[in-house]
């Protein structure tokens, strides 16, 4: 079922001139008799679950927060000290956040993936961030996992290499280097083509 336009007008009607505590009162009182749908209606969509660990509304494994940004312990985690960075404020994916704020969330996770290598021991630390659910995405807010690696975990992160012609390479370095705006390009960062070499291969991740 769902709420008509004429039910709609009058739960503002009965929200009109009261105060912000006394609105929130009545709406909660409203919504706990409408049906989800209804609420869904109302309301929006249910609170995003990351905004509310950081809200304190969902209880978590904290092992770090600053001004900007939160950690927690994974609660399905892949390797025992899985963490899960992620901005204060709601952003769907990092590729949302502004190069200032995903700067910080970036240091942030390095100084948790140092940590991950004193205090656990890791022989190593993958550090994910997935943009999108075809990324692997399943949060709906930006994060990034920070994991610890140890000798025969059963961790998998990978993909099978391609091969690509060389001219295709430089058209596409070319075409992303084309999207990243002209004054932030600084030589050094202009993309050198490097031919493949399959002795490099040990070098990849995982
Ligand atoms: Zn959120």
């Amino acid at each position: 079922m769902t709420l008509t336009p004429e039910k709609i007008n009058e739960i503002k009607a009965q929200l009109m001139g009261l105060s912000p505590e006394e609105q929130q009162e009545k709406l909660q009182e409203i919504l706990a008799s409408l049906s989800p749908e209804e609420q869904e209606q109302l309301v929006g969509k249910q609170q995003c679950p990351f905004c509310s660990m950081v809200s304190g509304e969902i209880p978590v494994k904290k092992v770090y927060e600053d001004a900007d940004c939160i950690a927690i312990l994974d609660i399905h985690p892949a390797s025992k000290g899985h963490m899960l960075l992620f901005p204060k404020k709601h952003y769907a994916m990092v590729a949302q956040m502004p190069d200032n704020e995903a700067g910080k969330l970036f240091a942030a996770a390095n100084k948790l993936s140092k940590a991950a290598f004193e205090a656990l021991n890791a022989a190593g630390t993958n550090i994910v961030a997935g943009n999108g659910a075809k990324a692997g995405q399943r949060a709906p807010h930006a994060l990034i996992n920070i994991i610890p690696r140890y000798e025969d975990d059963k961790v998998s992160i990978g993909w099978n290499p391609m091969q690509v012609e060389e001219s295709e390479m430089e058209t596409i370095a070319q075409t992303i280097a084309s999207k990243i705006p002209a004054e932030k390009l600084k030589e050094e960062y202009k993309p050198v083509i490097k031919k493949y070499d399959a002795r490099e291969e040990h070098l990849r991740m995982p």
